[in-house]
């Protein structure tokens, strides 16, 4: 019990892994995933003498089988742990395909049963905020941005531009402003709209409309989502109705940028310049996390803008969960592994 407290206080890096299903229906045979057990994953490697294999071990694994709804319930006191003045980081990570998005947000069709993490988050703060109300009072704030080439966008405008904004902050709990940055005590934000939410239907909509923003200038070849970090973040300030005590916490339900090589020989111009950001600011982030893990004094948060934006939130007390994602076909394998090696190094 006391070892929990400790390491609550601390703050926590937890690592989960989710495998996509094979979605044209071949057989699990085919998977290059060998076996799952416990938080254990064995992957078939493909070697020149034969078949290799290689194991890895996490805090937890889901199965191609494993439902929206396990999933969650899997992360749902960590999530709760925001309406408690946490500040709580969660990454899906994986390569483009492999199921980032459908654990975030969900499939296309979108169905109450299939929708992902971010609509339950907040559907699971509305109705713990509600059981609460004779002692707390809570207020729900969310902004919704984009990182593409280490620039920063808001994706929760109406004017269709994706671009930044004459701001306006509806938010009660603002502090001040500095520059460009929001400071909520000692919580600095971008400045992006800050939308306060208090049901589900609301989220929905501006998760709509992010979604829309996400996708202004993309092609069916050019989908831009794949190459830019997502963020949804949720601000979360509740009173305690007897003794006036206000407590903040903060949530960040990252949807990154695919995580696969792009071979510098074949691609040229933007897609060059866009694959150095996105590995740029992946291995930073695992360097972050990595150093975090290993209580390592020094924490390089300023070598990208997802972790500079996310300084507040890492480490300290915050409560980490980078969740990587693999595909299950024996053609992504090596991007498996390294997916795979990426997630062993910051747990
Ligand atoms: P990513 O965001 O990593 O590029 P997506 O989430 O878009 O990948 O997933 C790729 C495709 O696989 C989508 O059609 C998605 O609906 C489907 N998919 C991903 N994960 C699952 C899953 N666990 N169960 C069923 N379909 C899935
Ligand atoms: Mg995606």
């Amino acid at each position: 019990k006391l070892y929990n407290l400790v390491q609550d206080l601390k703050g926590s890096i937890r690592v989960y892994c989710r495998v996509r299903p094979f979605l044209s229906g071949q057989p699990s045979y085919l998977s290059s995933v060998d076996h799952i057990e416990d938080g254990n994953i064995t992957i078939n490697t493909p070697s020149k003498h034969g078949k290799g294999r290689r194991s890895f071990s996490f805090n937890k694994v889901f199965g191609p089988s494993a439902t929206q709804a396990e999933v969650f319930s899997d992360m749902q006191p960590l999530i709760r742990s925001v309406l408690d003045g946490f500040n709580v980081c969660i990454f899906a990570y994986g390569q483009t395909g492999s199921g980032k998005t459908f654990t975030m947000t969900g499939p296309i069709e979108l169905t109450e049963k299939n929708q992902g993490v971010n609509y339950r988050a907040l559907g699971d703060l509305f109705l713990i905020a509600d059981q609460r109300r004779d002692t707390f009072h809570y207020d729900v704030s969310v902004q919704m941005i984009e990182i593409y080439n280490e620039q920063v966008r808001d994706l929760l405008v109406t004017d269709g531009t994706n671009k930044r904004y004459p701001f306006h902050y509806f938010s009660p709990f603002i502090s001040f402003v500095k520059g460009h940055e929001i400071i909520i005590k000692g919580l600095s934000v971008p400045d992006a709209n800050l939308v306060p939410v208090s049901s589900t239907s609301d989220v929905i909509d501006l998760m709509n409309l992010g979604q829309r923003n996400r996708a202004v200038g993309a092609t069916a070849l050019n989908d831009r989502s794949s190459r830019s970090h997502s963020c949804l973040t949720v601000h979360v300030q509740g009173k305690d109705l007897t003794s006036g005590t206000i407590l903040r916490g903060c949530m960040h339900l990252v949807d990154l940028a695919g995580s696969e090589r792009v071979d510098k020989s074949e691609v040229t111009g933007d897609r060059l310049k866009e694959a150095q950001h996105i590995n740029k600011s992946l291995s930073a982030l695992g360097d972050v996390i990595a150093s975090l893990a290993q209580k390592n004094p020094h924490v390089p948060y300023r070598n990208s803008k997802l972790t500079q934006l996310l300084q507040d939130s890492l480490g300290g007390q915050a409560k980490t969960l980078m969740f990587v994602h693999i595909s299950p076909e024996p053609d992504a394998v090596s991007e498996t592994i390294s997916t795979l090696k990426f997630a062993e190094r910051v747990a």
